[in-house]
């Protein structure tokens, strides 16, 4: 759970406690902005029938994104409003994470950490900037295009293979 009495404090190297004793402040910051999260995904209708419900379904991930992304940023553009725009929007949190494990990218700093793992190496928080992150293309920038444009019929057509759960 964020630790919301200590709303403003960032400690050093803080990304490499565990997930639960980070103050509100330092979880947000924990975030890389490469907005891989916020693709329209597809839940594999091939889940076997016997499937129990700790059988996570398989996710592709397509090149389409959500409307509200400021793409060239990577931010979004209702972040506010997020959760009223888009309803299933999640404000990822130590409770839902878990459960969330399946559809996260395999890159995102949240699920790296909840499975015990570091930080990688182009991290802005490691290196001080977003260069190492854009030169391995890691932020959807330049490779997306806006849901306004793709029918959810016509998802299949964009899958990717760059981002993976
Ligand atoms: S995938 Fe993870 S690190 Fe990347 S923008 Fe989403 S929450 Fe942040």
């Amino acid at each position: 759970m964020v630790n919301d009495n200590a709303d403003k404090l960032v400690r050093d190297n803080f990304w490499e406690l565990p997930l639960e004793q980070l103050t509100r402040t330092e979880w947000e910051q924990l975030c890389d902005g490469c907005a891989r999260c916020c693709l329209k995904k597809l839940q594999d209708d091939n889940t076997p029938a016997d499937a129990t419900k700790q059988t996570a379904p398989a996710i592709r991930f397509t090149r389409v994104v959500c409307r509200y992304l400021n793409q060239s940023r990577c931010s979004c553009k209702a972040y506010q409003d997020r959760q009223i725009k888009v309803p299933d929007c999640l404000v990822l949190d130590m409770e839902n994470l878990p459960q969330s494990l399946y559809w996260i990218p395999d890159t995102c700093a949240y699920k790296l950490r909840y499975l015990g793992k570091p930080l990688p190496q182009w991290h802005p928080l490691l290196t001080g900037s977003r260069s190492a992150m854009e030169e391995l293309g890691i932020p959807v920038t330049g490779r997306v295009l806006s849901e306004q444009y793709v029918h959810d019929d016509g998802l299949e057509e964009h899958v990717i293979r760059w981002v993976k759960a």
